[in-house]
């Protein structure tokens, strides 16, 4: 893999038409017959570096592109839309194998008071901490998200109620612990988790438990905010 994209250009006496195409074919970038002049060997070196830096000067930017269009540039977890394109083939998977998995919203209470007596780059940095949090207190296969402002989203595969609910509650508490002593404010930032459990329901799709979490986390707003709560019916 190291020298794999070195050009090769190959010089050779063979001349037929079916001796080049099969140097082509072998992913060489050029055939030179013999006998052969320097000065356009030289050329044709000098083509083929600049194609080659060019191809990888695109493809670092692509590179770049592709993070851009994927993760939020402020805590590096997915963006929304790279959250629901994830999201959707791992409910559609759970759907097909009638497996569960939960979806759960997160939003900081009182945020904005945060931001107007802290400072916005104070806010910015402890969005940055719950993300670093998340990170640390979810599964490898569990997938992390901020849809943007103060809420963010983990998809949970192959959970049950419970277990979902035990993750919230871990977060609830390790985030607002994390976060009092990483900046040590006197004032504490808790969270407010809405759950919607999936397990294999015919007349439910990923929208529907977007909505579910959201009135969930609602409900948990309303009841004082700092606490997880199951969506049910
Ligand atoms: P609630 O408990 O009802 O959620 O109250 P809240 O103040 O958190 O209200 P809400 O969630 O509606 O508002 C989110 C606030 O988060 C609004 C804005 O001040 C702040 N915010 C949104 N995006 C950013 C950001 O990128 N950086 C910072 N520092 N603050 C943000
Ligand atoms: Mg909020």
């Amino acid at each position: 893999p190291d020298t794999s994209d070195i050009p090769v250009i190959f010089i050779s006496a063979l001349d037929q038409t079916a001796d080049k195409v099969e140097a082509f074919a072998l992913g060489g970038v050029d055939y030179v017959t013999k006998p052969f002049q320097n000065e356009e060997v030289l050329a044709r070196v000098a083509t083929h570096l600049t194609i080659h830096s060019l191809r990888k000067r695109l493809m670092t930017a692509n590179a770049e592109l592709q993070k851009l269009a994927t993760v939020d540039p402020l805590t590096s977890l997915y963006n929304r839309r790279q959250f629901f394109d994830l999201a959707r083939s791992e409910f559609t998977r759970a759907s097909r194998y009638e497996h569960n998995l939960s979806l759960m919203l997160i939003d900081l209470d009182k945020f904005k008071v945060i931001n107007d007596t802290f400072g916005h780059s104070c806010g910015d940095r402890m969005l940055k901490r719950v993300a670093t949090c998340m990170k640390e207190n979810t599964r490898e296969v569990d997938i992390p998200g901020r849809l943007g402002g103060d809420e963010f989203v983990v998809l949970v595969p192959e959970s049950t109620p419970s277990h979902a609910q035990i993750l919230a509650e871990r977060l609830c508490q390790k985030i607002p612990e994390h976060l009092e002593k990483a900046e040590g404010l006197d004032q504490a930032v808790t969270l407010s988790i809405g759950i919607a459990h999936y397990s294999g329901e015919t007349d439910v799709i990923l929208d529907t438990l977007l909505e579910r979490a959201d009135a969930a986390m609602y409900q948990a707003k309303r009841a004082g905010r700092n606490r997880a709560i199951v969506w049910s019916e």
